[in-house]
C-alpha cells in the first residue's frame, strides 16, 4: 500500500524525465574534453555563509576561490557539462538562470548541466535577494556578488566548450579517515558533535582524464564530508579542506586542473575541526590521497555518455497549524526556522506547499561507471540505499548538485530527529515527509535504468 501510494505519487505528480543521448555503439565513442576556471574570490567585502551570527564581512583571503568546467563528449557528439565550485551551495534561484544562458550560449541543455558545491562555510554568501540580518549595504554586495559569479559561471562554461580535446577516461578510487558522523546522540536529543560509530561515506572517487599525449589534464575528485573544519568563529575566506586539497594536486600536478565534486556529507563534519591548521592537514590528506590513487592502476572508462535527469516532487509534511506554531515558538527545535516560514504563509492565508521538486540526475558512462547527482545536503543513509537498488560498483555519488535547496534527510534521520530535520532553506518552505526517501530511491533507480546501468 504504502509502496503503492508513492508509485502513484511518481507517475502523478510530475515526474518529468528528461534524456539525453543519441545511440551509439561503445568502440566508436571516444572522448573529447573542454576545460577552464575562474577565480570566483570576492573583490569587494561580502559576508561569509553557512554559519548563523556571522554578520561582519570576511577579513582576510587565506585562499581563492574558483569555479571550474569540464565539458565531456562522447564519440556521437553527446555533451555533459560538470561544474565544481568553493562555494556553499547553488540554490535554484540561482542555478537556473545559470542553465539557461549556458543553453541559450551553447545549445546544451539544462539535464546536460551538473552543478556542484564543496560546500565550504568559509565562503561568501550567495543571494540574489536580501536576507533581513544583513544590513542594506552587505545585502546589496551579496547581490552584486552572486550577479558577477553567475556571469563567470556561464563566461566559464562557454570558453571550456571551446576547447574540446581529444581525451581518455580512467575511474579509481581511494579512502579518506577525516570524514565523521557528526549526530552525537545524547540523553535527551541529537546534538551536532562527534559519532565515530555513525555511518560516513569515507570513499575518495577519482576520474582521471588524460589528453591525446598520455598526459593528465584534470582530475576530478570527491569526498563526503562537510566543508566545515573553520567554525563560526572564522573570518578568512578559503575553500575548506577541498579547496586545499585542489591546490595539493595541483602543485603536484603541474598543468592540471583538479575539481572537487561533494558527496553525501549531509551528516558529516571533518574530525578534527576548528583551525586553518587542521583545515590544511584534511586538505594535503585528501590531496595526498587523490595523488596516491593516481598512481595505481585506473579502470578505464569508456563511453558513449548517456545522460538522464528528473525534477522529481518529493512529498512535504502536512502539520496542523497548532504544531506548527509550537515548532516557530521552540527556539531549540531543528524546525524552528522552517516553521517560522510556515507560519507566515499561514498567517496570510494562503496554502503550504505539499511537496518540493527536487532534480536528480544520473550520468552513466558506456559500462564503466554510473555517476549520481543528488541535488541538497544528502545524508549518509542515501550511500546504502542506492548501493542496494543501483548495485554497489561503479558508482559515484554525488550530493550538493544542482539545487541545494536544505537537507536531504532519510526516513530514519526524520524519525530521529536532530539537525538535519530542520526542512527547507532555500528556495522552498516545508519539512521533507518520511516517504520522500523511497521518492528518491524510485526515481534515481528509474533514471538509472534510462541512462542503460545493469541493475540488480
Ligand atoms: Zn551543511
Amino acid at each position: 500500500m504504502f509502496l503503492q501510494r508513492n508509485r502513484d505519487r511518481l507517475l502523478i505528480l510530475g515526474l518529468v524525465f528528461s534524456l539525453s543521448w543519441t545511440p551509439v555503439s561503445a568502440q566508436d565513442a571516444s572522448w573529447k574534453v573542454g576545460l577552464a576556471e575562474a577565480k570566483i574570490t570576492p573583490d569587494m567585502p561580502v559576508v561569509l555563509s553557512g554559519y548563523g551570527g556571522r554578520t561582519k564581512p570576511f577579513e582576510k583571503v587565506a585562499a581563492d576561490l574558483f569555479v571550474k568546467v569540464m565539458v565531456l563528449e562522447d564519440g556521437n557528439g553527446q555533451r555533459g557539462v560538470i561544474v565544481t565550485s568553493d562555494l556553499l551551495g547553488f540554490p535554484a534561484a540561482v542555478a537556473e538562470p545559470i542553465c539557461e544562458r549556458i543553453t541559450k550560449k551553447t545549445g546544451i541543455k539544462r539535464e546536460q548541466i551538473l552543478l556542484n558545491s564543496s560546500h565550504t562555510h568559509a565562503g561568501p554568501a550567495i543571494s540574489l535577494r536580501s536576507v533581513p540580518k544583513d544590513s542594506p549595504g552587505e545585502a546589496q554586495r551579496t547581490i552584486e556578488y552572486t550577479r558577477q559569479l553567475q556571469d563567470k559561471v556561464v563566461e566559464v562554461v562557454v570558453q571550456a566548450t571551446k576547447r574540446m580535446e581529444p581525451a581518455t577516461l580512467a575511474h579509481g578510487s581511494g579512502v579518506i579517515h577525516f570524514a565523521m558522523n557528526r549526530r552525537e546522540f545524547t540523553t535527551d536529543r541529537i546534538i551536532l558533535g562527534v559519532n565515530p560509530r555513525g555511518l560516513a561515506d569515507r570513499s575518495v572517487p577519482v576520474l582521471r582524464i588524460d589528453g591525446a599525449d598520455g598526459k593528465v589534464r584534470a582530475i576530478l575528485f570527491g569526498a563526503a564530508t562537510h566543508g566545515t573544519t573553520l567554525g563560526a568563529d572564522n573570518y578568512q575566506l578559503c575553500g575548506d579542506y577541498a579547496g586545499f586539497a585542489q591546490a595539493y594536486v595541483q602543485e603536484k600536478h603541474l598543468k592540471v586542473q583538479a575539481m572537487f565534486m561533494l558527496g553525501c556529507a549531509g551528516d558529516s563534519n571533518p574530525y578534527p575541526r576548528g583551525t586553518m591548521e587542521m583545515t590544511k592537514t584534511h586538505g594535503k590528506t585528501l590531496g595526498e590521497e587523490v595523488c596516491r590513487v593516481l598512481q595505481t592502476k585506473l579502470r578505464p572508462v569508456t563511453g558513449p555518455l548517456r545522460i538522464a535527469f528528473a525534477k522529481t516532487e518529493l512529498p512535504l509534511q502536512t502539520l496542523p497549524r497548532e504544531k506548527v506554531e509550537a515548532l516557530a515558538k521552540d527556539k531549540r527545535h531543528p524546525q524552528n526556522y522552517a516553521a517560522g516560514q510556515m507560519l507566515a504563509v499561514l498567517d496570510k492565508g494562503d496554502k503550504l506547499p505539499t511537496h518540493y521538486a527536487c532534480p536528480l540526475t544520473v550520468w552513466q558512462f558506456g559500462k564503466d561507471l554510473t555517476l549520481v547527482g543528488m541535488s541538497g545536503e544528502v545524508v549518509v543513509d542515501y550511500v546504502s540505499l542506492l548501493e542496494k537498488t543501483l548495485g554497489p560498483n561503479q558508482l559515484w555519488i554525488a550530493g550538493y548538485c544542482n539545487d541545494v535547496f536544505g537537507y536531504l534527510p532519510s526516513a530514519r534521520v526524520l524519525s530521529e530527529g536532530g539537525y538535519e530535520t530542520r526542512g527547507l532553506y532555500s528556495g522552498g518552505i516545508g519539512v521533507f515527509d518520511p516517504a520522500a526517501e523511497r521518492v528518491v530511491v524510485e526515481t534515481v533507480r528509474d533514471l538509472a535504468k534510462k541512462a542503460g546501468r545493469q541493475l540488480p
